[in-house]
């Protein structure tokens, strides 16, 4: 067994009372990390006080309900960080409230939290680890655990395009279906099924995209548009994963206006360049193709912009010369 998975597990028997946040913003994969390993440790320690902690997403509320928890009356409590690698983008919970934390993440390392720090940067999801580690660790799956692990792992794989190495991802998910006896196909709809004003809002997006010559595809979405079709702001920047494998477009951004944080929200994806470096000098990060930033003025989304558009202009170079 894979050492920090016998930590994790050994530290689960000793707490009783433990807390499990992801990073704010929470995608499928966050949120069904979170629910699916609170209720695999309740399932197998009923006695325990599990607490998923972090702002409810009124869309992601079928994956299960989430707690709260007040942290000032918790005493000798254990934490678990997942699918977030910076402190500062902890949804919910506060590091220097427990008496130990874990980390469980896919993102490259940023902060450390605690002793446990299981960073897999080849997994394709958390859920793809938290999968790893009940299967390793003989914690049991029940149909709404397995379903969640499934939904994380084929959001943040997209469709398992992005899989982890050696056929790891297939070969842990055939387990999860085979163990759970869950129907995947009737799972699939909850991340697909979508309505008719978004499908037209994406079709609006496309047909404004600004393309350079160098590859990069980027739109500042205006809120009066997303008035207009209906939808949220959120579903503006989840609808930057249908802009893969266009032939003019290298790496592509889209830019919303976070209200609630009074900045502008850059969800940013490449199928060329490494983006992460660049979204880290603009207040982001994330994943070499898969990136975020918060900006607070029009002129810092412009710089970032340039940015991403030269390493578009770098990659297409380097392709030329080799
Ligand atoms: P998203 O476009 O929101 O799906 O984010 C893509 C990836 O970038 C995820 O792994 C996020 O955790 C990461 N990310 C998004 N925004 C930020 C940010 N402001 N700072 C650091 N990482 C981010």
């Amino acid at each position: 067994m894979n050492s920090k998975i016998r930590a994790i597990a050994k530290r689960i028997k000793e707490y009783n009372t433990i807390v499990i946040a992801r990073h704010i913003g929470p995608d499928p994969d966050a949120v069904a990390s979170q629910i699916a390993l609170r209720d695999a440790i309740k399932l197998r320690y009923p006695s325990k006080s599990v607490y998923a902690v972090g702002t409810p997403v009124a869309k992601y509320k079928s994956y299960g309900i989430l707690d709260k928890v007040n942290e000032e009356k918790l005493e000798n409590a254990l934490l678990f960080v997942l699918d977030c690698p910076n402190i500062s983008r902890i949804d919910g919970a506060n590091i220097e409230k427990y008496a130990e934390v874990i980390k469980i993440d896919h993102h490259p390392f940023e902060d450390k939290m605690g002793d446990i720090e299981w960073v897999d940067e080849n997994a394709s999801s958390a859920c793809e680890m938290i999968t790893e580690f009940l299967i390793t660790a003989r914690f049991r799956a029940n149909k709404d655990i397995a379903e969640n692990l499934f939904i994380g792992v084929v959001a943040d794989s997209d469709r398992f395009l992005f899989t982890s190495p050696g056929g790891k991802t297939l070969e842990l998910m055939s387990i999860l279906i085979k163990n759970s006896k869950i129907d995947i196909t009737s799972v699939y709809p909850r991340l697909y099924l979508r309505p008719l004003n978004e499908v037209k809002f994406q079709s609006y997006i496309t047909e404004h995209l600004k393309v350079t010559a160098n590859g990069f595809a980027s739109l500042k979405i205006d809120k009066k548009v997303i008035e207009k079709y209906k939808v949220d702001a959120g579903t503006a920047s989840n609808l930057v994963n249908n802009f893969n494998n266009i032939k003019e477009i290298l790496c592509w951004a889209l830019v919303s206006y976070d209200e609630k944080l009074g900045l502008f929200k850059v969800n940013i994806r490449s199928r060329g360049p490494a983006i992460n470096e660049v979204a880290s000098k603009f207040n982001g990060g994330g994943h070499a193709h898969a990136s975020g930033a918060r900006i607070k003025n029009q002129k810092d989304i412009d710089k970032l912009f340039k940015a991403l558009d030269a390493a578009c202009k770098e990659f297409k170079k380097n392709q030329k010369d080799n």
